[in-house]
């Protein structure tokens, strides 16, 4: 169902469009590559980052506790994959600026980097 205010906002709706159809490349990921996302977030929270890239995730991510983290709890494992959904969006959704973007620059360098050296995501047709 897509909202009237979407439709009328393209840029609105292809940012969240994106991060929907990231939902379906996550679960295809495979464990071997989604466990390396996890750990750059783990590094970057353990290194004092903070703000996300889409409020799904940014929502999750206040929430977190480091239990959570150490404990890999469905909270933490919610948050790795909105992050995963939100990082893609900012990457491929077409909207270079947006209020939800509050991570710092070099985070979202990082961010990048990472989906381009992800070698299971270039063999994921989408
Ligand atoms: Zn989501």
């Amino acid at each position: 169902m897509l909202d009237t205010t979407l439709v009328a906002s393209p840029g609105e709706l292809l940012r969240i469009l994106t991060h929907e159809i990231y939902h379906f490349v996550w679960l295809r990921l495979g464990n071997p590559v989604r466990a390396s996302y996890e750990r750059l977030l783990a590094s970057e929270i353990e290194r004092g980052a903070r703000g996300e890239l889409g409020w799904s995730s940014e929502l999750r991510k206040r929430r977190l506790t480091p239990f959570d983290r150490q404990a890999r709890t469905r909270r933490w494992r919610e948050y790795v994959c909105e992050s995963f959904c939100d990082t893609a969006s900012w990457l491929f959704g077409g909207t270079g600026r947006h209020a939800e973007f509050t991570l710092a620059r070099s985070w979202r360098l990082r961010r990048r980097a990472w989906f381009r050296h992800a070698e299971a995501l270039k063999r994921i047709s989408v």
